[in-house]
């Protein structure tokens, strides 16, 4: 074992097709390799956890490598309070790669190999999760996203809701009539709205799209980009700015069919009920200011 090197455990998970490999050569790769103290296997490992939680006390591991499923998944029952590197020996080896091919193999072993030496050298503060974020993020906010978000939010989990729209809704919004039931979308949709105005999980931004996602399983990081709408939140939605205003653009809520003027009321059940202002057509810039 090399200085400053820790003392590791590997456990290879052997249910969910893992073990269509040559699980005997992986075992042998890995206690091949000098940070690894013990190596084990487990036909259902995520549900057998013990094994490992007893072996860091009783091994004094230092970080451990869990060769199973997609890091994605089963993320709070590998959590210890030591570093955890995962492999990813289902989804990126025997579920996408011809388990027969000798390279399905040579993958796997590769690796388990790398997992092994980014272990070996994991700092605690680099690798621990302190804590597993549960807020649920839903992209976009038509009918299914709405949906999506409300039941999430009423069975206990806090949501945070983007669309890209200034509103939310999406095609449904748009709607003369619409399926089963050959009611208009208003129909549906206000009940929805209400359920999120009334819900203390939900936190909706409209006119907002994700510019980044960093992090993992339990500690997304994400950068949400508001567009302006140039319209303050005190907007009741009385229409007067809409007289003042001279200048009109396409209306894409009505595929172009007729025009709004540049500050607009996006549908006329548009939630939130605020305008908004189309920089593209708004003359502000040359020193209109009819609406202000
Ligand atoms: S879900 Fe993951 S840990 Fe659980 S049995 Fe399948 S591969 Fe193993
Ligand atoms: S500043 Fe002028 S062009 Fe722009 S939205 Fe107001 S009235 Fe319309």
């Amino acid at each position: 074992m090399k200085l400053g090197e820790k003392r590791t455990g590997v456990y290879i998970c052997t249910g969910c097709g893992i073990d269509s490999l040559d699980i005997q050569k992986l075992i042998e790769i890995a206690e091949r390799e000098d940070s690894v103290k013990i190596c084990r296997t487990d036909f259902f490992l995520c549900e057998n956890t013990g094994i490992i939680k007893e072996d860091v006390e009783n091994e004094n591991l230092d970080a451990v490598i869990i060769a199973s499923c997609s890091p994605r998944v089963k993320t709070e029952k590998f959590l210890f309070d030591l570093p955890v590197e995962r492999v990813n020996l289902r989804e990126q080896v025997v579920w996408s790669h011809p388990t027969t091919e000798e390279e399905t193999q040579a993958l796997a072993e590769d690796y388990l190999k790398m997992g092994i030496a980014k272990a070996s050298k994991l700092e605690k503060e680099e690798a621990e999760i302190k804590e597993v974020n549960k807020t649920i993020l839903v992209v976009g906010g038509g009918v299914t996203g709405i949906s999506a978000a409300v039941e999430a939010a009423e069975t206990g989990y806090d949501v945070t809701l983007i669309e890209k729209n200034p509103y939310l809704g999406g095609r449904v919004a748009g709607m003369n009539r619409y399926f089963p039931k050959l009611c208009p979308p208003a129909c549906g949709l206000e009940i929805n709205f209400k359920r999120i105005k009334n819900s203390e999980r939900i936190k909706f931004y409209t006119y907002a799209e994700i510019e980044r996602i960093t992090g993992y399983p339990g500690n997304f990081d994400v950068t949400v980009k508001l567009k302006p709408r140039y319209v303050l939140d005190k907007c009741t939605a009385c229409g007067e700015c809409i007289n003042a205003c001279p200048y009109e653009r396409p209306d894409e809520f009505n595929y172009g069919m007729k025009n709004t003027k540049a500050i607009y009321l996006p549908n006329e059940i548009a939630f939130p009920l605020r305008y908004v202002i189309d920089e593209n057509y708004c003359k502000k810039d040359e020193g209109c200011s009819k609406c202000a």
